[in-house]
């Protein structure tokens, strides 16, 4: 055993080896210091091990000689079950030395694994992080060994140099950590998951790649309602079971927001990813029924498919994103798989967005307009102005190919400010023409065209402008909104009343139940979707769902009508339950505007459908 000068070169020597080491070949290194040391100081044995407190317990870092073990019964030591020796490395703050003592015997054969060796002399040193004992550097030799204060200097020198590696190691993992996750709920960011799909749809890499996408539904509400605080634990709820709803291998991501994204490592083609993603959907569900806390409704799924070679991450992405999009439009279906029409509707209201900004758009903008009929004699009672979308390349466009793809907001207001506009303008020319008295006129507007600023003011504007009676005009707007942003709509609701426009709740009896709200929002007609209309001669179920409409709508003294009334059954069945305003192709299709004038003009339609 050398002097301190040869005990100075020992440390040095290590720090020069510790100081360089990275994460990559930490353990390699780790283990060439403890050989060097070993052999140094006449040791039989040396071991580095790290203190993890969250499990409570001792893990082997490094050791020499390698023992080689497979399973390792001293890999992980668990304090609690831990023997004295192990035992103080939890909290152990100075160097110890253990001398051969009987009571030691336990440990020895721990290490030797009943090899039968006499007593070991060991001297233990704490790794420190201020306060807390984040390991323990350990040296041992077989029969009795002392240790000087010098040799323990520079072993407990030594283990600050493994202290400060093991810190470098933590802090560098800690870093990428965030770098590739969401820190709040744990799960990969939008930049890591994005390179794995790039990964993985690389040319010759195994196919189809597919994601499931998803939105959750009531994050901005429960922001709104409850606070930040709550959106969060919300967030990190929903992470939790989107985990345990992922029940084999997955990269799942938070893109931020209310956005998720679940991978499934191994290849799937278009229909399992499908079918899985309404399990997920389910589970998601099931979830929601059993937890009492804020974890609410479900959210909307979108689900893509990419070939490696082909399709880029990006690209995918986007396609999921539509998917998802058009999930959240189609009420009642939650699981969507991405088709091209939908970067085809897409590129269409980019397109309609981008004509919006030009003076004449409106020139675009067609009304065709479906009389509204008195089932008992076939008068014209109103009518309700749809639109249309001429288009210079594909013709004229129906409003699902570009209005559902996203009711976002600049779109929506400005069409819908269109609409009521031109729907006015000729509803004052057919009134200047002596053709129509009395007759109302619906004009459809979409929930984000209600809650814009000074929608009521421009809605009078527009009326006086053209000199239509406010009790003339009826906004439908969709049962959906009632429920989304009830302050806000109750708001615009009531004033529109306060200026006499009429409010009817449309297709009526689909998505959300809006019953709770009929009792306190001032609405003055429901329609009847004519989803229950269809074959209600015959469907009894449609039946009783019409029946229980009036019965409400006559409780809250609401004027119903039925749309989509395509036969005289139909209609008949109408008659007999007790309604008398109805819509639909038995009476007309949608009309040019020219035509709808005649047809207010003529007053009637035929009514052989009572005598079919
Ligand atoms: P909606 O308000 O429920 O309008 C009725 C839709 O059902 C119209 O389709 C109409 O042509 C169709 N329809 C009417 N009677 C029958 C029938 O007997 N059988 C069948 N199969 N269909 C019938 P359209 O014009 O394609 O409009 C679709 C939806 O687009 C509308 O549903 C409405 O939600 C929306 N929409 C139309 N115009 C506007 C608008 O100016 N603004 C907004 N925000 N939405 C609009
Ligand atoms: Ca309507
Ligand atoms: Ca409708």
């Amino acid at each position: 055993m050398g002097g301190s000068g040869s005990l100075n070169s020992l440390v040095t020597a290590a720090a020069a080896e510790l100081m360089a080491a990275t994460a990559a070949n930490s353990a390699e290194i780790s283990q060439r210091v403890l050989a060097n040391l070993v052999d140094a100081l006449g040791q039989d044995f040396g071991f580095l091990r790290h203190n993890d407190h969250t499990i409570r317990a001792t893990v082997l870092i490094a050791e020499f000689p390698p023992r080689n073990a497979d399973p390792d019964p001293i890999a992980v030591v668990y304090f609690a079950d831990a023997d004295s020796v192990f035992a103080t490395a939890e909290h152990l703050k100075e160097p110890a030395v253990v001398r051969p003592r009987p009571e030691n015997a336990d440990y020895q054969q721990t290490i030797e694994e009943g090899t039968g060796f006499g007593s070991v002399s060991l001297a233990a040193v704490p790794l420190l992080s201020g306060e807390v004992t984040t390991g323990v550097l350990a040296f041992g030799k077989f029969g009795d060994r002392e240790w000087v204060t010098d040799e323990l200097d520079a072993l407990q020198a030594i283990a600050t140099l493994f202290a400060q590696l093991q810190a470098r190691i933590a802090a560098d993992t800690q870093v990428r950590w965030l770098a590739e996750h969401d820190e709040m709920t744990g799960l990969l960011n939008r930049r890591a998951l994005i390179a794995q799909l790039g990964e993985r749809l690389a040319q010759g890499m195994p196919g189809p790649v597919s994601i499931v996408f998803l939105e959750v539904e009531r994050l901005r509400a429960i922001n709104d309602v409850f606070g930040q605080d709550a959106g969060n634990r919300f967030l990190v709820t929903f992470s939790n079971v989107l985990r345990d709803g992922a029940d084999f291998p997955a990269a799942i991501a938070r893109f931020g927001g209310d956005e998720f994204v679940v991978a499934p490592h191994a290849p799937m083609d278009a229909r399992d990813i499908f079918a899985w993603a309404q399990e997920l959907h389910r589970h998601l569900r099931t979830q929601a029924d059993i937890r009492s806390d804020l974890f609410g409704r479900a959210a909307s799924i979108g689900v893509a498919t990419g070939v490696p070679g082909k399709d880029s991450a990006s690209m995918l992405l986007s396609r999921a994103d539509l998917a998802t999009q058009s999930a959240k439009n189609a009420r009642g279906v939650t699981v969507v798989a991405y088709t091209p029409q939908m970067a085809a509707k897409n590129a269409i209201r980019d397109e309609i967005e981008r004509r919006l900004e030009e003076p004449d758009a409106a020139n675009d903008l067609v009304l065709h307009y479906l009389p509204e009929i008195d089932l008992r004699t076939g008068e014209v009672l109103g009518t309700e102005a749809l639109m249309r979308w001429q288009h210079s390349a594909l013709g004229l466009l129906m409003p699902d190919s570009f209005i559902d793809v996203a009711e976002s907001m600049p779109l929506a207001e400005k069409l819908g400010r269109l609409v009521i506009r031109a729907a006015c303008a000729e509803f004052a020319q057919w009134q200047a023409e002596g053709l129509v008295r009395n007759a109302v006129l619906r004009v459809n507007v979409s929930p984000v065209q209600l809650i814009a600023e000074g929608v009521v003011e421009r809605i009078a504007a527009t009326l006086s402008e053209f000199g239509i009676e406010a009790g003339a005009l009826c906004l439908e707007i969709t049962e959906r909104v009632v429920v989304a942003d009830i302050e806000a709509t109750r708001k615009t609701l009531t004033d529109l009343k306060d200026i006499g426009v009429q409010v009817a709740v449309d297709d009526f009896g689909t998505g959300y139940s809006a019953f709770d709200y009929l009792t306190s929002l001032p609405i003055d007609a429901l329609k009847i979707d004519r989803r229950f209309i269809r074959d209600l001669g015959r469907d009894s179920k449609n039946l009783a769902v019409v029946r229980s409409i009036l019965g409400l709508a006559e409780a809250f003294g609401l004027d119903v009508v039925a749309e989509g009334v395509e036969t005289p059954g139909d209609a008949q069945a109408l008659l007999a339950l007790g309604c008398k305003r109805a819509q639909g192709f038995l009476f007309s299709k949608p009309l040019p505007g020219a035509q709808m004038g005649l047809l207010f003009a003529r007053r009637f339609v035929s009514t052989d459908f009572l005598n079919d």
